[in-house]
């Protein structure tokens, strides 16, 4: 079973992932993007793990709810929605049970996930962190350590694809030849993930 501690770990390896590989995130958006994914997302991350720890929330729910509010409200840009909407979103399937399981969980993230691809408009293949979330959560049934892999394998395979939503679809076929900022990340969510749980 996984309790809240198992979900402010994460949040904590994913914060850490994120300020350790700001610099790549924002050089991956420099040539199809602004320049500025790995500064919005470390702002957020920073926000998320400075919850004093007597605030903190004690359910798995509750965690991921807040941590998405708080992304929602710190990172510009668009990351910061779709990442606050992935992780409230979760957070809200998983309900208030002091503990839930690993399928509970896998279940709940899948729930992330479709919500943000409803938010963004955006499918498998349109290079964005859905190409990595997707393949991540439906690996999570496996193991962590097979989702850390294929969100890191979704990432990678974003490079030959043209973009078809935010900012880098406004190049067109010039997008083409760029792993994706955001999908990047995402991976980066599911190696923390890994890390959490010790694998
Ligand atoms: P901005 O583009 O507003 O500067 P960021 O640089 O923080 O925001 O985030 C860019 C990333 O957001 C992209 O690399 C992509 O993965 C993701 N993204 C952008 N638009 C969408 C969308 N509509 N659906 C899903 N992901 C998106
Ligand atoms: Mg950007
Ligand atoms: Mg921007």
């Amino acid at each position: 079973m996984l309790d809240a501690d198992f979900f402010h770990r994460w949040l904590a390896a994913a914060a850490a992932a994120v300020d350790r590989e700001a610099d790549r995130l924002t050089e991956l958006d420099s040539p199809i993007g602004d320049a500025d994914h790995g500064s919005n997302l470390r702002r957020g991350f920073t926000a998320v793990v400075a919850t004093p720890e007597k605030e903190a929330p004690d359910t798995p729910g509750a965690v991921l709810t807040l941590a998405g509010r708080q992304l929602i409200s710190t990172v510009g840009g668009a990351s910061g929605p779709l990442y606050g909407t992935l992780l409230r979103r979760t957070g809200k399937a998983l309900g208030e049970a002091p503990e839930v399981s690993e399928a509970e969980f896998a279940e709940a993230l899948r729930a992330g996930v479709d919500a943000v691809a409803a938010l963004g408009g955006a499918a498998l293949g349109d290079k964005t962190m859905l190409d990595s979330l997707v393949p991540g959560v439906d690996a999570l049934p496996t193991s962590y350590a097979a989702a850390r892999e294929a969100a890191r394998r979704g990432a990678l395979a974003t490079i030959p694809l043209q973009a078809r939503k935010g900012r880098a679809s406004y190049l067109g076929e010039r997008s083409v030849g760029h792993q994706d900022p955001g999908a990047t990340s995402s991976a980066l969510l599911f190696e923390a993930l890994a890390e959490a749980a010790g694998e």
